[in-house]
């Protein structure tokens, strides 16, 4: 069984001041027994891990370079964010991919250099709302799991999220039939191409407007093993509530 993970993503939020959200979600945690991360924007890295430090909360980066360094300004290398006290990161969020441009093979290639450097790749997939109403959801998200996750996917090196993008901070949350559907379908995809224990090993997150109110439903659907969350995981009195219903 995928060990169970609350992830939250800040996104490009939160600068000093939001230290004091981590160190209150590490108070609220303290007894949680399922994997709790928190993904700050880099600048945050060094510091959020140091005030999480010896708590049940880890710290992961949004985003890496796919080269371990190198002539490449403003990037950041999976190195450089080992070292700065990150355990994870997010890989292919469908921000990423609508604003940078990134391809499923950009995100393979990032994952491969992140599994290559002991980090969790976080891989995220999912449909627009056009491609939900064409009715090619499950092609959408078993093409972009195919082609983003490597031969060597593990469930100590990767997490599968599905981020159906029209649910993302809009308050607009897919049905329980709908999640369900999806998650039901990367399980199986997972088990035909890793085999059955690898497949089950593989924590599947669903992401797109978690919240405390929806969380309970959302976590009790099949083949759901957590949640990343956006807006949510800003405050630790919105993001405990959510640990606490894993
Ligand atoms: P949201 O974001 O929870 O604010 O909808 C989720 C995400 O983008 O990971």
């Amino acid at each position: 069984m995928a060990r169970k993970l609350a992830a939250g993503n800040w996104k490009m939020n939160g600068g000093s001041a939001a230290l004091a959200e981590l160190t209150a979600l590490a108070d609220a945690t303290k007894d949680a027994e399922i994997g709790i991360l928190v993904c700050p924007p880099a600048t945050l890295l060094s510091r959020a891990a140091e005030a999480v430090s010896g708590s049940a909360v880890a710290i992961g980066a949004q985003d890496c370079h796919a080269a371990a360094s190198g002539a490449h300004t403003g990037d950041i290398s999976t190195d450089m964010l080992k070292d700065a006290g990150a355990s994870a990161v997010i890989l292919g969020h469908s921000e990423r991919r609508t604003n940078h441009g990134e391809t499923d093979a950009d995100v393979l290639a990032k994952t491969e250099t992140a599994i290559a450097a002991g980090l969790t790749a976080i891989v995220c997939i999912g449909e627009t709302l056009d491609e939900r109403e064409a009715g090619t959801t499950l092609d959408v998200v078993g093409r972009q799991l195919a082609a983003s996750l490597p031969d060597n996917t593990t469930g100590q090196t990767c997490v599968v999220a599905y981020e159906p993008v029209w649910a993302i901070g809009t308050g607009k949350v897919p049905t329980l039939e709908q999640i369900a559907e999806v998650h039901d379908y990367l399980r199986s995809e997972l088990t035909a191409r890793f085999g059955t224990a690898t497949a089950a090993d593989i924590a599947l997150l669903y992401g797109g407007s978690v919240k405390a109110s929806n969380a309970t439903e959302i976590f009790a659907v099949s083949n759901v093993d957590g949640a990343l969350v956006g807006g949510a995981s800003l405050k630790a009195a919105d993001f405990a509530p959510i640990v606490a219903a894993l």
